[in-house]
């Protein structure tokens, strides 16, 4: 999400006499778009800003803002805390960047913009994918109602709001005539999409409509709450074509008892049965989750809990955290907080068995033959090109930058943990 909101505030600046450059040194202009998920993505914030302040001293005339969550949490007392920033300004404003820039330009003083919308512009922003891009994120939701008790997001990106069904039909159109050739609909939670429109459109219809759309070769989405992962949507990954055989379905925890804690509004059975659904209607599907530890009040029992359902599971992928204390959420004033080095001992015992399951899983493919998407050149070596399966696997594999964008079929040589290795059979 914070990636397409760089793009779309890249997208702001151009044709107003500023150009991408990836050096800092050069920048007239640098913005920092933040996440404060979690309290380690908001100290990389301030070291990252406090790396910028001898490049404000050289040069004065070089314009820092910050914008995102960080911003829309701190607004004024980010200037204090930094006062040589000049630009300050949230998740709802990022559509009047060019304005705020003539303001310092003129006034020469700091602006900061912390206000919440009811509808946020900058969802209706085209952000165009780079030169030759095959693949396009498209926001289909901003916000989040949800309020689950570790998460700092509805208060830092505003309630959940939908944008018009049509609205993004034309995007994809659009986005389709430039040749991308696969979407990812971005969302707090993709699956209530259509809720606050009131009109009727849910997210199963919008997947049917997308998937008729000429062009468009793979529909991915992200992210899904489990409480609302209804039938229809499920039956979509049995007929919408375009629709990848991949799911990132966030658990958080396997236990009943945690889960309540969190509110997050499903029990792990419900979890495990909405699993059980979706392997029926597409067997070869990826699942991946993420899971915290730690949480308040999470016992050794707990844990095991959450242990025993990635055995039940085995997810393809797992992001896993240490539970991180966010001011303002429900969860600030919960009982028994978990000691950071019995957090740090259940993090890394977890994520042994999740590699296990991942290296089991990956290993299995070796001999297979998967549809691969070519997205460019390998990170390894010039000589290899890199693309991903439906299931969303990266596959690398020996083949020159004509391939980029068309779909080919690779025979898996190879299985690595966070890759595959593959040879083109086409
Ligand atoms: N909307 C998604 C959902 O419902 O699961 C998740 C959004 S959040 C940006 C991504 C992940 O960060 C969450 O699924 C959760 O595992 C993790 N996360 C959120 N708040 C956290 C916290 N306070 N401490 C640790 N991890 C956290
Ligand atoms: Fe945060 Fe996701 Fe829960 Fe919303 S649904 S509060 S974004 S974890």
């Amino acid at each position: 999400m914070n990636v397409h909101d760089s793009e779309q505030l890249t997208e702001l600046l151009n044709g107003s006499g500023y150009e991408r450059t990836d050096t800092a040194r050069q920048a007239d202009l640098i913005i920092v778009n933040t996440c404060s998920i979690r309290d380690k993505a908001e100290q990389k914030v301030y070291s990252q800003l406090g790396r910028y302040r001898h490049l404000k001293k050289e040069r004065p005339g070089l314009m820092l803002g910050v914008c995102g969550c960080v911003a829309q949490q701190q607004g004024e007392r980010l200037i204090e805390k930094i006062p040589y920033l000049d630009l300050v300004f949230g998740t709802h404003n990022i559509h009047r960047l060019p304005e705020f820039i003539a303001r310092v330009e003129k006034t020469g003083r700091p602006v900061v913009e912390t206000g919440f919308h009811e509808t946020v512009p900058s969802v209706g922003i085209l952000a165009p994918p780079e030169k030759g891009a095959v693949s396009a994120f498209v926001t289909i939701m901003q916000g989040c109602d949800n309020y689950c008790a570790f998460c700092v997001v509805p208060y830092v990106r505003g309630r959940e709001e939908s944008r018009r069904f049509h609205d993004i039909l034309a995007e994809v159109k659009a986005l389709a005539a430039r040749g991308v050739k696969e979407v990812t609909l971005l969302g707090q939670n993709v699956n209530s999409y259509g809720k606050s429109l009131g009109n009727g459109h849910r997210f199963s219809e919008l997947l049917r409509a997308i998937g008729e759309i000429e062009g468009i070769e793979r529909i991915r989405f992200t992210t899904s709450h489990p409480k609302d992962l209804s039938d229809d949507i499920i039956a979509c990954f049995r007929e919408v074509r375009a629709l990848c055989e991949f799911i990132h379905l966030p658990v958080q925890s396997g236990s009943d008892a945690v889960l309540a804690r969190m509110s997050r509004k499903y029990a792990s059975a419900d979890y495990l049965d909405s699993v059980r659904k979706l392997r029926e209607a597409c067997p070869d599907i990826a699942i991946s989750s993420d899971i915290i530890v730690g949480f308040p009040g999470e016992t050794e029992q707990d844990y095991q809990k959450t242990l025993d359902l990635m055995e039940k599971v085995r997810f393809d992928t797992l992001f896993s955290f240490q539970y991180s204390e966010r001011a303002g959420t429900a969860a600030v004033g919960l009982d028994g907080k978990v000691h950071p080095d019995e957090k740090r001992r259940r993090l890394i015992e977890l994520q042994a068995l999740q590699d296990q399951h991942t290296r089991e899983k990956n290993d299995k493919l070796v001999g297979k033959t998967m549809e691969v998407l070519v997205e460019g050149t390998s990170r390894n070596t010039s000589r290899d090109v890199m693309g991903r399966t439906r299931t969303n696997k990266i596959v690398n594999f020996a083949g020159g930058n004509d391939l980029v964008g068309k779909t080919v079929r690779v025979r898996i040589v190879g299985a690595f943990l966070h890759s595959l290795r593959g040879e083109m059979l086409d």
